[in-house]
């Protein structure tokens, strides 16, 4: 039988089975010899050891499309960055290095702002035309008055997508829309028995996946106040700022890095309002932070 790992603990993975339900599974011991461990994401073929109690052993994991170390999962199609439109006022920098941090990873980024009701017009098409600007998909929606879920749930389906956002912005209240059975799928099993593992959701520190609709899974990703700068060197990370490579090649000089050169295309770019000022600005501060951590 063929499941998803939604949730690793102490040794225990829970195994989503599609018209089924969650299986209780330790991984046989053929994993211990071979340089693979389970990840959240993994689709792995199952042996059921207990039908009645939904238990079970991982017996193989199947190929992987891709594997994040941020968060650790496997076979992530997209991702989802959740920030307020205000209350709380949004932390633009940390955006731009999540978006970069999964450019790094080569996972496309949709930004959902909420709470819409709380911006005039001219702020959202602004914001809206930044972030469409380096490649993202940008969604308003209001959790509160159900504005813009139907085109939240058009984004996720048949996908599985990693959600993020800082604390307040509402992402609970989103999961709640979303996923209406979410404590449940957190620590009950379809037979009812509370699993000895508990909910751990405000405890944990891993991620955990949740079962959407068919084929329609989300990761949720805990610990999103700051975010650790990828392994990405000072020199690539213009690369990863999407909206800066239709001009490279074009600045004076060979390998420009878009900082205090002179002739710089994308400086240029950014001065005739191409490139969006505040992306460019967030550029040099992380090139920065690089540089300085490489230092220490
Ligand atoms: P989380 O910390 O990101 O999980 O945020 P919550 O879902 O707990 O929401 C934080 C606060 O924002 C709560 O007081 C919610 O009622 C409020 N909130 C959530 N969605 C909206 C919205 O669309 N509009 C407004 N104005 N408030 C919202
Ligand atoms: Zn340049």
């Amino acid at each position: 039988m063929q499941g998803k790992i939604i949730k690793g603990i102490a040794g225990f993975y829970y195994i989503h089975v599609e018209a089924s339900g969650i299986y209780e599974c330790k991984a046989k011991g053929i994993f211990r010899n071979r340089h693979i461990k389970p990840l959240v994401g993994d689709n792995v073929e199952i042996e059921v050891i207990d039908k009645d109690n939904f238990k079970g052993n991982v017996v193989d994991i199947l190929p992987r499309k891709n594997e994040l170390i941020r968060p650790a999962s496997a076979n992530i199609d997209q991702a989802m960055v959740i920030f307020a439109v205000k209350t709380p006022e949004p932390n633009f920098n940390l955006l731009d290095k999540f978006i970069l941090m999964m450019n790094y990873q080569d996972v496309p980024t949709v930004v959902c702002f909420n709470k819409e009701e709380l911006a005039d017009d001219e702020y959202k098409n602004e914001l809206k035309k930044k972030y469409e600007g380096c490649g993202c998909e940008c969604i308003f929606i209001s959790a509160k008055n159900n504005i813009g879920i139907d085109r939240i749930m058009e984004v996720l389906k048949g996908k599985t997508t990693v959600l993020a956002g800082p604390s307040g912005v509402g992402k609970s209240t989103l999961t709640n829309l979303l996923i209406p059975d979410m404590e449940e799928q957190g620590e009950v099993s379809q037979t009812g028995e509370v699993s000895r593992i508990g909910r751990g959701r405000h405890t944990t520190r891993h991620s955990e996946i949740y079962n959407v609709c068919k084929e329609t899974y989300i990761c949720d990703t805990p610990g999103f106040t700051s975010l650790n700068l990828p392994d990405v060197e000072k020199e690539d990370l213009r690369f990863y700022f999407e909206e800066f490579v239709p001009f490279e090649g074009k600045c004076r000089f060979n390998g420009c890095m878009h900082v205090s050169e002179p002739g710089c295309a994308v400086k240029q770019a950014v001065e005739n309002g191409i490139i969006n000022y505040d992306r460019y600005k967030s550029y040099t501060d992380i090139f920065e932070e690089i540089k300085n951590k490489k230092k220490y």
